[in-house]
């Protein structure tokens, strides 16, 4: 498969060049990589997509491309990559379907490795008491659902949007309203296969080759390149009752969706958002749903307002499920809304799951989908949450107007411990997430500027340590901020690194190690 690696590697390239500066090693090295031998391809023109991603915001131009076809594709080229050693400053980066928010998986001078055009496996699907399917780590969760569905199966934890692959979001965690009864997608997978940073192919589970399973799982893309994943299925429903209704007070708001995540006979997905001063498209929080009381939602007027808009979701299959609206009667019974702002809406399982998409059409069309995204994600925990939403629903965020921000509760419990995921320490902690999109505008207002000053001025109460308040899908500049948020589990993610990605090769986009360490 690889026919020069070996002949280039680093003693070959220093006894024949005993002079040789960085910038010749690293031309010698792309000259050795343009004659390796690929299932797949290596591209070096055409490579502007590689610097893009979801963000908006980072643009690093890679050297080169590479397109696997299969897993020795992977390993060759981190082989020969790492048997350049210190001498070479050549990093990788694997792209899954490159929805980072800043660079995460770009590589600058690089090779990036595109994750989506690894097909193999081919989806196989494994039936009896606990089904899963292997799948390769480029695939898209949005094929998987499909297939599966094929099956009469289905993943059991998601993310809110399923255009993203399996090896991205095993890299973070993969979150969504099903985390608080499953665990975020990072519980929900049973082995992976792996190829370091060393180019070696390791297959790893709880049982086997634990602690890198353990490190790749939330790793940031640190430890080594996923190739395929087992991932844990269940019976698919087919149909979803859907449920909004409003709260003008978080301190009910948040009591209501702790009782939900709390029992087992409860909905099967609930999460939540803030509306502020609701304007425009990104705000559209009722477009699909349909008010149970329609004269009094009509007469109920939510702007202005800082309200609280809990979200919860009840599987079924219409033929099975004949109590289905008096059980969500009973559970709803148990909840303290505004009565007058319940909205519901009937869908199917698919679409429910794919929701996200039918705004990414309607953004498309309106060329507002690729604008800079400057997100941010925080883990808060239970016993800050009020602290939180006090200080930055009062004092810092105005309105939401520049795309949703949503808040719900998950149990630490049913999250899997060991991993590279770092986590608030209560059993119980918040994701809020600040979905921002920076649209042109029409006033002339910088709305990067404001979004990104607003951001700021969050992470800057966030990040007082007394908080206990971790970011998700972290992005820091230094390595005192890495290990800052890491805490007490630096040491390991430290060790890791040094075990499996000795040489800082990968997923230079996280800017967490620099190369040689
Ligand atoms: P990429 O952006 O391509 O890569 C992300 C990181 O993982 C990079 O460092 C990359 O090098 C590394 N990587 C990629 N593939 C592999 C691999 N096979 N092996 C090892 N490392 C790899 N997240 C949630 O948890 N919940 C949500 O509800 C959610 N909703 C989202 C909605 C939208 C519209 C978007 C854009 C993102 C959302 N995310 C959510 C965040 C998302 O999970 C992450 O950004 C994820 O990394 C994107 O997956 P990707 O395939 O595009 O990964």
């Amino acid at each position: 498969v690889f026919l020069h690696s070996f002949m280039v590697n680093r003693e070959h390239l220093c006894s024949n060049h005993p002079f040789a500066t960085p910038q010749t090693i690293e031309s010698i090295a792309h000259s050795a990589l343009a004659e390796m031998r690929f299932e797949g391809r290596i591209s070096f023109e055409n490579l502007e997509f590689a610097a893009r991603d979801f963000g908006n915001r980072y643009h690093l131009m890679p050297s080169a491309v590479l397109h696997p076809k299969s897993v020795s594709d992977i390993s060759s080229i981190l082989r020969y990559v790492y048997d350049l050693g210190l001498s070479s400053e050549l990093k990788v980066a694997a792209r899954g379907h490159g929805h980072s928010l800043e660079g995460q998986a770009q590589a600058y001078r690089g090779v990036v490795i595109s994750m989506e055009s690894l097909r193999a496996p081919e989806m196989s699907f494994h039936g009896g008491k606990h089904p899963y399917v292997d799948v390769s780590a480029g695939e898209l969760w949005i094929n998987i659902l499909h297939e599966s569905l094929k099956q009469g199966l289905t993943p059991r934890s998601w993310t809110d949007y399923l255009r993203l692959t399996v090896g991205g979001t095993l890299s973070n965690a993969g979150i969504s309203g099903q985390a608080f009864r499953h665990g975020p997608q990072i519980n929900n997978v049973h082995q992976l296969q792996v190829v370091t940073g060393r180019g070696e192919v390791v297959t790893c589970s709880d049982e086997q080759n634990t602690d890198l399973f353990h490190a790749v799982l939330g790793g940031l893309g640190q430890f080594g390149i996923i190739t395929q994943a087992r991932i844990a299925l269940e019976p698919a429903p087919k149909m979803v009752k859907w449920i909004r209704a409003l709260y003008s007070d978080f301190s009910t708001f948040a009591r209501d969706q702790e009782h939900l995540i709390s029992s087992n006979n409860s909905f099967d997905y609930v999460e939540g958002f803030i509306i502020i001063n609701r304007t425009g498209l990104l705000n559209n929080w009722r477009s699909s749903f349909s008010p149970k009381d329609p004269i009094q939602a009509d007469q109920f007027n939510s702007d202005g307002k800082l309200l609280f808009c809990l979200e919860v979701a009840k599987y079924y299959n219409p033929r099975e499920s004949d109590n289905i609206d008096q059980d969500i009667d009973t559970l709803l019974s148990e909840l303290s809304y505004i009565r007058s702002t319940l909205f519901l809406s009937e869908v199917s399982y698919v679409n429910f799951l794919d929701r996200v998409h039918v705004s990414e059409v309607k953004l498309r069309e309106e060329g507002l989908w690729e604008v800079p995204h400057p997100w941010l994600n925080l883990l808060v925990p239970r016993s800050r949450i009020h602290e939180f939403v006090a200080e930055v629903f009062g004092n810092i965020v105005k309105d939401t107007s520049s795309g949703p921000v949503l808040i719900y509760p998950v149990n630490k419990a049913r999250w899997k411990s060991g991993t590279s995921l770092i986590t608030p320490d209560d059993d119980v902690f918040y994701l809020i997430a600040f979905l921002s999109s920076a649209m042109p505008s029409s006033t002339g207002k910088d709305g990067l500027k404001h979004i990104l000053s607003q951001n700021k001025k969050i992470l800057s109460f966030s990040q007082r340590p007394y908080l206990g308040i971790k970011q998700y899908l972290p992005h820091y500049s230094t390595e005192e901020e890495w290990e800052a948020h890491f805490g007490p589990h630096w040491e390991v993610f430290y060790r890791r690194k040094l075990s499996y990605d000795p040489l800082a090769i990968l997923a230079p986009g996280q800017r967490i190690f620099r190369r040689g360490m």
